[in-house]
């Protein structure tokens, strides 16, 4: 069983995309997927439908999952974002490429509908064949014991060794009628005819800091600031300080080192530009530690909450929100260390409850710690984004050797590292995380019996153990595909053996007939 990124942080829709298309690659290379082989993939969004196209190719029977009723639910929320498949690669190279360049359902960058459009499209394509079910209400998965297991589900059920969670990372809570979850329709962008209002943005991930620059500089979209802001000739210096910070193993694990390294970059044409394109917005940012240029964030959005802090932006508190009510028309808020303060809008940005948590709550525990593990992982340096796949490993099955051919070059799959700055310092962890996936396994928990966690899954799953993360080992990335080569190897040995029983079978053949 695999869960699909699910308990990672920053998470993109591309890297979750190229996890998908890294694990259906891995389980072929490791011959844990075979031609025709069943393979059960809970969740139709962007992960899910990647990864099960992926094995589509490979010649896979995929049955698809889903609890609504479409595909891709979370991009018809109605929300106008802009979706770039680089631009959370910042200030890496290449970071400003228009297209995810992925073999299956790739995409341009655009607003969410016209991404949602592009997906489809390549779905309607690639997904033929693949066993959809909406509305599947709740999941069953089958002890791990029995094999292959049980999948049941309101109107079904099937037989299969790989199952793979790709449910996501769930909506957030919006308790206000006029809050809304990230991927909602809002109205931050347009300026109320009666005038500048009073914000308050809750949180310092992403999606706070998102909505923050929204709010405070005139047409943010992400894409654009970079362009605008940071192109600047000026840049090259503090693009290498920001990778040197990234790179830096002593400022990633201190959060305070990595605020104050983000607060004390510079950058005055960033600043003044912001100054420039100010909206009148009173902005005030509220968040429960003082280091909110932290890991939560992305590099990119660390370092534009810098500046505009810089700028005077916006306003910060640290501080916990106690409660929150709607009076006379304002939001009252009671802070936990400060006085009780009135603002016209509100926006929680405090992550989303997680989907893995409500359809698979034991699964959710069982992987707890590994998510723990993931909140401090550095930015630049994390490789759920590299792809692992060979070339033409997802080739198009039609062409001359069809799915034989393209899993022949997923067989071959092999670590193909894109240059990160310090990826030497930054260590693999296991082959589950090349696959971008955590893998519950119960032979492998044989050596891991002893831990109380794990044994308190074991009752819960009824025998699915989980298997915590190898070693690190500077090879590690290798040994998702050691088999894969290894049979490549053993072929080619059987090969010769073959060809030269064959060679010697005929010269006794000729002797024979000769002495005759
Ligand atoms: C606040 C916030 C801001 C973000 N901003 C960006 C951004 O700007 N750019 C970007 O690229 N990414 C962004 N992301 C990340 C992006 O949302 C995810 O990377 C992407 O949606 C992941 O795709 P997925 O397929 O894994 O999950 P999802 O798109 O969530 O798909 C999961 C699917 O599984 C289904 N499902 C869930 N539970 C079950 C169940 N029990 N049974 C059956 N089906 C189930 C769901 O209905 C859904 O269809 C953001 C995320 C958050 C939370």
């Amino acid at each position: 069983m695999y869960v699909l990124g699910c308990i990672d942080r920053r998470v993109t829709i591309y890297s979750q995309q190229v996890r998908g298309l890294n694990l259906a690659a891995a389980l072929v290379a490791g011959e844990q997927v075979s031609v025709d082989d069943d393979v059960v993939v809970v969740g139709a969004g962007a992960a899910g439908l990647t990864c099960a196209a992926g094995l589509r190719r490979l010649g896979a029977k995929v049955t698809v999952l889903e609890k609504n009723s479409t595909i891709l639910s979370l991009f018809r929320l109605g929300s106008q974002r802009w979706l770039h498949p680089g631009v959370y690669d910042w200030p890496l190279d290449g970071w400003n490429r228009d297209r995810a360049g992925l073999p299956v359902l790739d995409w341009e960058h655009g607003q969410v509908n016209s991404v949602l459009r592009q997906l489809e499209d390549a779905w309607e394509q690639e997904g033929d064949g693949a066993n959809l079910c909406f509305d599947v209400g709740l999941i069953g998965i089958g002890d791990a014991g029995e094999q292959p297991r049980r999948v049941t589900w309101e109107t079904g059920t099937a037989r299969t060794r790989t199952v793979i969670l790709a449910v996501g990372f769930g909506l957030e809570p919006t308790p206000l009628a006029d809050e809304r979850s990230y991927w909602e329709a809002d109205s931050f962008d347009y300026d109320r005819k009666d005038g500048p209002q009073r914000w308050l943005v809750s949180g310092c991930g992403d999606g706070a800091l998102t909505d923050l620059f929204r709010l405070c500089i005139q047409d943010f979209r992400h894409d654009r600031v970079l362009l605008d802001f940071t192109e600047d000739q000026r840049m090259g210096e503090l693009r290498e300080q920001i990778r040197q910070i990234e790179a830096n193993a002593s400022i990633q694990r201190d959060p305070a080192k990595l605020h104050d390294a983000y607060e004390h970059l510079n950058a005055p044409w960033v600043v003044e530009a912001m100054q420039q394109r100010a909206r009148s917005h009173n902005v005030t940012l509220v968040a429960p530690t003082a280091d909110f240029l932290n890991a939560q964030a992305s590099p990119l959005n660390r370092f534009l909450a810098g500046q505009l802090f810089r700028a005077r932006r916006f306003r910060f508190l640290q501080d916990r929100l106690k409660s929150v009510d709607r009076a006379n028309g304002k939001v009252v808020v009671r802070f936990k260390n400060s006085a009780v303060q009135h603002f016209d809008r509100i926006q929680r940005r405090h992550g989303p409850e997680s989907a893995l948590a409500s359809g698979f709550p034991a699964i959710a525990e069982a992987v707890e710690k590994d998510r723990r593990d993931r909140q401090v992982r550095p930015t630049l340096t994390d490789q759920t984004r590299d792809r692992f796949w060979v070339a033409g490993a997802f080739g198009e099955p039609r062409t001359p050797g069809g799915v034989a051919a393209a899993r022949a070059a997923a067989a071959r799959t092999s670590p193909r590292r894109e240059q990160r700055p310090n990826a030497g310092a930054f260590q693999p962890d296991s082959a589950n995380h090349i696959a971008g996936s955590t893998q519950l396994d119960r032979d492998a928990a044989a050596a891991f019996v002893d831990d109380p966690n794990l044994a308190r899954v074991e009752d819960e799953l009824g025998g699915v153990r989980i298997r915590p993360s190898r070693p690190a080992s500077p090879d590690a990335e290798g040994s998702q595909f050691e088999s894969a080569s290894r049979n490549e190897s053993q072929g080619q040995t059987l090969l010769a053996s073959t060809l030269i029983v064959v060679i010697v079978g005929c010269l006794v053949l000729l002797i024979v007939i000769w002495s005759l």
